[in-house]
């Protein structure tokens, strides 16, 4: 793609920000994120590439007064690597160019159960950090050897009194599941114990074979089988049963949560409200463009020193900037009806009937029609009038449905 940039100067400022900590103490087998591995990682230069990369997307907006935030969210990587200190000191690069208010913004920090020692716990807590996301992924010990965790069943559930020890009320705990048939689990019995944990949210992810990781390389080998569909789906089903038995909420296609207890920095991206994403791989949305950045931290790194070496800015045809910004594209037209159509039927909120009115009618038969017949979409009564939504089932097949809507 050409680096020709677009123009940014009057984009809304962002209400929400994402920063990315691209360090982990090791990589596990199936992890295709922007990781480097390091037992203590550099923050300081992690953080002043992040002050740089915030200074640039403000340079090239033409923001010149703070940006009031409603939410923040640290992800990763580990960002409890960051220690106290570390989450301590990007606060501060942040306060350099947002406001918020902490009785009622959002920020979220993701956090390894090894790495969350109760000193970190205090205090992120104490800095205004108030929900936490635990990378749990399972409650089985053998699992968790078989994805190249660092922690055990144990570990996780200490994690999360420390948690709960240090004040917070808001706790989401990812869990993994279709795993190769190799693995023996109990997945009902593991989502039974999750749930237990007592966390207000919920996240479930499918574990998907990436190439470049060892688990794509075991599996293009032929060494490691990925489940068949029916397994993904029956644990994705049992899971979604358990969990709405148990009164949450499933109101994204992998999120479940207690009353009050949705995720809201989510809920910007499926709401198509602007963003920035800092660091290594972060993307951003500035509509009409989304833009995002170069993958490696050490990519990042020299890029961002590049950037502000030669001081220029991805207001114009890139300079110092264009590898940093390392991709663009604009969201306009069937593109955005697109995005509009997926990102609405990935959520509870749904879509109005007119949203699935296709503009190009190649198809011999309406696929809506079908899949309410199939019980995978449903009318409701939203407050603005009629609505469909996905029902879990229908969930497992969105990508289909959306692939056919948009013709
Ligand atoms: S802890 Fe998460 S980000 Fe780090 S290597 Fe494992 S899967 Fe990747």
């Amino acid at each position: 793609m050409s680096l020709a940039f677009p123009s940014l100067r009057g984009a809304a400022p962002p209400r929400s920000v994402y920063v990315h900590v691209p360090f982990c103490r090791h990589r596990c087998g199936y992890c295709a994120f922007s990781v480097a591995r390091a037992s203590s990682p550099p923050v300081d230069a992690w953080l002043e590439a992040v002050r740089l990369d915030l200074d640039g997307w403000f340079e090239a907006a033409g923001w010149t007064e703070p940006a009031e935030l409603d939410t923040i969210y640290v992800g990763g990587g580990t960002p409890s690597l960051l220690g106290g200190a570390g989450m301590e000191r990007l606060a501060g690069v942040l306060a350099e160019r947002f406001r918020w208010d902490p009785g009622s913004v959002e920020w979220t920090a993701e956090a390894n159960p090894t790495s969350l020692d109760p000193e970190v716990a205090e205090s992120w807590r104490a800095l205004g950090v108030n929900r936490i996301s635990l990378g749990v992924q399972s409650l089985d010990d053998a699992v968790l050897d078989w994805l190249g965790r660092e922690h055990d069943a144990a570990g996780a559930r200490r994690a999360v009194e420390r948690c709960r020890d240090a004040g917070f009320e808001r706790l989401n705990v990812d869990l993994l599941f279709g795993l190769p048939a190799e693995v023996r689990r109990s997945w009902r019995r593991e989502v039974s114990e999750a749930r237990e944990l007592g966390a207000e949210h919920l996240s479930l992810y499918g574990l998907t074979a990436e190439p470049r990781t060892p688990l794509g390389r075991r599996v293009e080998l032929g060494r490691t089988v990925m489940p068949e569909d029916d397994r993904y789906a029956r644990e994705y089903l049992e899971a979604a049963d358990l969990l709405s038995g148990a009164g949450y909420e499933h109101y994204e296609v992998s999120s479940f949560a207690r009353s009050g207890h949705e995720c809201r920095h989510n809920w910007c991206y499926w709401d198509g409200a602007p963003y920035l994403g800092l660091g290594p791989s972060a993307h951003s949305f500035l509509p009409p463009y989304r833009i995002w950045n170069v993958f490696r931290w050490d990519a990042y790194r020299r890029a961002v020193t590049r950037m502000a070496a030669t001081e220029a800015v991805p207001t114009g045809t890139g300079g110092g900037a264009a590898s940093l910004r390392e991709g663009w594209e604009e969201i306009r037209g069937a593109r955005a009806r697109l995005e509009r159509v997926w990102l609405g039927l990935r959520t509870r909120r749904g879509l109005l009937p007119g949203d699935l009115v296709r503009e190009s009618s190649s198809a011999p038969e309406d696929p809506v029609a079908r899949w309410m017949q199939a019980d995978w979409i449903r009318e409701v009564e939203g407050a603005d009038g009629r609505r469909i939504r996905l029902t879990p089932a229908g969930w497992l097949r969105m990508d289909e449905l959306v692939a056919r809507l948009a013709g």
